[in-house]
């Protein structure tokens, strides 16, 4: 074969989990390079946390993952743990802070994230080659796996794949690391969006688009999984950390329960403001526990008479009291891939070593980062994942 390169380890893509892994592979004097079909790496990365990149998170856990088999992520996480990462983060003086649940965001810029990831690259002699379309990835009987691009090919003992999911295909995503999987054999798991804003049914989000900017805290519920975070509502529906968290929970016809006085109890306060000022009317008690526009828009989804709080009768401080607390919702659906910060599903890890991420069934080739079925919480979370499982495949390949 003409121009093919001999390499130990090839990772296609350039994002957090392909650079982790080719950074920890040239630590073992692996000779590594890097193919991606972008023109820079880590472009995730660079718009994530607004701009300032959530790198990690104080409190990673196993139960803060999505995944089929809720103990697969757990060895890669002990292996190469947040503390490392932020060890890392520190050794390169990077200014960062916590912002709200063990939420480490840098102070300045998530390029200081990639510029860390690329020197630690360069110190382990990784080569890039950006703008490479992969045409065709084999196996041949001698163990090696071929590349071919529509620049080159390259001969490689370990082949590790970090080409991500669906989410955002504006930056690039592709389901690459899915049809490379089915091409050896593996099942891919279906795939949906997560940490996704909600859509409304056009009645109510006509209604709640005018009070749209308003950001409120609530605990959000479904299919037995709750977040107690802020909840936005936007001109195109639901968002914020709440909704994000919890969207990954929800499927299609599922009902969203919003308490939207979480650690109060509305029937208790008006019990109370009955004594103290009986005579405001409901809209402006309202507006003193939610932001005053809310408030009015209240009393017109939930069908309050708007008279002095003294005029309610019992039974329409009940159904005050379900609606503020049990607020249900059908979310019409999710605004999908294109907002998504993550993919649902994915590889199924079944076929995967949980301790090195290899194919069990084909040696040397490895799967990291959200291509496989394993999706994290909002809040660093999924970083993490790419370090972790980048981190073992790198000393794996
Ligand atoms: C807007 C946004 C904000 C986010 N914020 C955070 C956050 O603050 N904290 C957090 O933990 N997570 C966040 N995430 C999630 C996080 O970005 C991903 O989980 C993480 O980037 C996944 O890493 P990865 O390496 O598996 O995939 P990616 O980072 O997506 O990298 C995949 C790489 O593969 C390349 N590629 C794809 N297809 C091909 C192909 N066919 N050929 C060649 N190359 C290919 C891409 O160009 C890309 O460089 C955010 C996501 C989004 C979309």
């Amino acid at each position: 074969m003409t121009n093919c390169e001999s390499v130990d380890v090839i990772v296609i893509g350039a994002g957090a989990a392909g650079l982790f892994a080719a950074n920890t592979a040239g630590k073992n004097n692996r000779k590594v390079k890097v193919l991606d079909h972008a023109k820079k790496p880590g472009k995730k990365i660079l718009i994530s946390g607004g701009g300032r990149c959530n790198f990690t998170n104080y409190y990673i856990e196993p139960e803060k993952y999505l995944c089929k088999n809720p103990h697969f992520c757990k060895s890669a996480l002990s292996q190469y743990t947040q503390w490392e990462f932020i060890g890392l983060v520190d050794d390169y003086n990077i200014p960062y802070h916590e912002k709200t649940l063990g939420q480490l965001f840098c102070d300045d810029s998530a390029k200081d994230i990639v510029n860390m990831l690329m020197n630690e690259c360069e110190k382990s002699n990784v080569s890039f080659s950006f703008q490479t379309e992969i045409t065709k990835v084999e196996k041949c009987e001698d163990g090696q796996f071929y590349v071919y691009t529509n620049k080159q090919s390259y001969k490689c003992e370990s082949l590790i794949v970090a080409t991500g999911g669906l989410s955002m295909p504006k930056l690039g995503a592709t389901p690459f690391a899915y049809k490379l999987a089915e091409q050896f054999g593996l099942t891919v798991l279906p795939t949906r969006a997560g940490l996704v804003p909600f859509t409304l049914d056009p009645v109510l989000k006509e209604l709640l688009s005018e009070v749209s900017g308003v950001s409120t805290d609530v605990t959000v519920t479904t299919n037995n999984m709750s977040f107690a975070e802020d909840m936005l509502i936007t001109h195109r529906g639901l968002s914020g950390p709440a909704i994000l968290q919890i969207s990954s929970y929800w499927h299609p016809g599922d009902q969203v329960e919003v308490n939207l006085l979480p650690n109060k109890d509305i029937e208790q306060l008006i019990t109370a403001a009955l004594i103290e000022q009986p005579n405001i009317s409901i809209k402006n008690y309202l507006s003193t526990l939610f932001a005053k526009r809310f408030a009015e828009k209240l009393i017109t989804l939930f069908d309050i008479p708007n008279v002095p709080i003294k005029q309610l009768n019992h039974k329409q401080i009940q159904a005050l009291s379900v609606n503020i607390h049990a607020w249900k919702i059908k979310p019409s659906g999710t605004e999908g891939y294109r907002t998504a910060e993550v993919t649902i599903g994915g590889i199924d890890t079944d076929h995967l070593s949980s301790k090195t991420m290899e194919v069990k069934s084909v040696s040397g080739l490895f799967f990291i980062g959200e291509a496989i079925d394993v999706t994290g919480w909002l809040g660093g979370y999924n970083f993490q994942w790419a370090w972790s499982s980048g981190w073992v495949a790198g000393q794996n390949a």
